[in-house]
């Protein structure tokens, strides 16, 4: 439920940011919610009624974790994401963000909308999912804008680090052009974020030991093939096998 309400937030932000670049118009909470809300229910029809469905086509239709392990929904857990979608899209549409975004619109150049943004660290391909990133002329800076619909966490300033390192390598420009922002929607808090030349020395040791301690899983490297089952241990912070993937073949769970 978290990581579906996440998507579908972030889907009908980028819309709206969309629509109010291409027509001059905003659209209203209740509207938002209301579109949200009935992708939330399409997914929980597709959970309920389309099992076999999606068992042929997974990439086709939904699946809501807690339906296919509980095989229901709580219903304080539906009470508590409806009272969520009023408060993340009245926060989106009254954030500095996007009061930025209507008041220039004229001065400021969005960042290429690419689904698939990716670059080269250490000779390895990384995919960069950014949210939203422009550059405003009038302050000569590049912005990078997070949306958050989950709580804080000590993760974020390093994911935004990440695509600092994105925007200076691929515009060509420096650090002390680059702003970066988490919006947190529950809240309406907002945070900002100037990183160094350390922040990005940072990154890339973090990327290097990250890749180091994958490779320890690849068997051969060259066909990408893993190591055996066996030899994944599984993790001892338990709350991670909560939303886990691999949940159903693991031996811990
Ligand atoms: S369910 Fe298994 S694979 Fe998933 S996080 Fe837990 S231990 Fe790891």
């Amino acid at each position: 439920m978290p990581i579906l309400f996440g998507q579908i937030v972030h889907r009908f932000i980028e819309q709206a940011i969309n629509d109010y670049l291409q027509t001059g118009t905003v659209p209203t909470v209740e509207e938002l919610v209301q579109y949200a809300r009935g992708q939330l229910n399409a997914a929980f029809i597709d959970s309920t009624r389309y099992t076999e469905q999606w068992r042929q086509k997974p990439t086709k239709y939904y699946m809501m974790q807690e339906i296919y392990y509980y095989g229901k929904l709580q219903p304080a857990v539906i009470q508590d994401y409806k009272e969520r979608l009023q408060l993340v899209f009245n926060h989106f549409l009254r954030s500095e963000t996007f009061q930025e975004i209507t008041a220039r619109k004229g001065s400021l150049r969005i960042g290429e909308p690419e689904q698939f943004r990716s670059m080269k660290m250490d000779g390895i391909q990384v995919f960069v999912v950014m949210d939203f990133h422009y550059y405003n002329e009038q302050t000569d800076k590049w912005v990078i804008i997070d949306w958050k619909t989950g709580g804080e966490s000590d993760d974020d300033r390093q994911q935004l680090a990440l695509y600092a390192y994105y925007v200076q390598q691929k515009y060509r420009v420096s650090l002390a052009q680059i702003e970066a922002y988490n919006e947190y929607l529950l809240t309406g808090n907002r945070k900002k974020y100037q990183f160094t030349d350390f922040d990005m020395a940072n990154i890339l040791h973090t990327f290097q030991c990250s890749v180091l301690e994958m490779k320890k899983y690849q068997a051969d490297i060259f066909a990408n093939e893993p190591v055996d089952l066996e030899d994944f241990e599984p993790t001892n912070e338990q709350w991670q096998c909560r939303s886990c993937n691999f949940r159903e073949l693991c031996r811990q769970s």
